[in-house]
């Protein structure tokens, strides 16, 4: 196989990896990074990130796992509590994930990151997008700006999830979502 850039991919959950993560294998090497402390409670975050380790295993890439400390999430999130799903708080998430992401990045001397969060229906790409060139201005590694809910994406990981087995979420993953009826949550992370 041809020589491939190096990339650190933020993995929002694992259903979201198994298509975005085939999509980017033929053109970069792919790392995995679990970052997200937004998730909650903390049985959830292991749930969430031992699915993402059986991705990483059976798609084989190697996963880096960060350690669990919502406190500064929480911090961060402060007085946007009761925001609608996809308004202030949800873009703060995005960047804060994506900062990490981009810093681990550079701490890694990986050129490239980006981030499987674009590939659900209930996210606003376009938001998401802007929070991944914040952190690449911030960092100085460069973001791939892909809209991995294009060409299918979701379709496709819905399709190798069920192949896998994998758990479904029910909310977002914040306790802020968990709150919301499933028809008003933005849904999987
Ligand atoms: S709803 Fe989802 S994206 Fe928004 S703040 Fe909560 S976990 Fe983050």
């Amino acid at each position: 196989m041809k020589s491939r850039p190096k990339l650190l991919l933020h993995i929002c959950c694992a259903p979201d990896a198994t298509a975005v993560f085939e999509r980017l294998a033929p053109d970069f090497e792919v790392r995995g990074f679990f970052h997200n402390p937004n998730i909650y409670p903390e049985a959830e975050f292991k749930r969430r990130y031992s699915e993402a380790e059986r991705v990483a295993i059976q798609m084989k890439f190697p996963l880096e796992e960060a350690s669990y400390r919502p406190e500064s999430w929480f911090r961060l999130i402060q007085g946007m509590e009761h925001e609608p799903e996809g308004g202030g708080r949800c873009a703060e998430c995005f960047l804060y994930n994506l900062r990490a992401t981009a810093a681990k990045a550079r701490e890694m001397e990986m050129p490239f990151f980006t981030t499987t969060l674009t590939i659900s229906p209930h996210k606003v790409s376009a938001k998401v997008l802007a929070a991944g060139k914040a952190a690449a201005r911030e960092f100085g590694v460069e973001f791939i700006d892909m809209d991995f809910k294009k060409q299918d994406g979701f379709k496709r990981s819905l399709e190798l999830s069920k192949k896998m087995r994998l758990y479904r979420q029910k909310y977002c993953g914040c306790k802020f979502s968990i709150r919301l009826k499933p028809e008003q949550s933005q849904g999987p992370n």
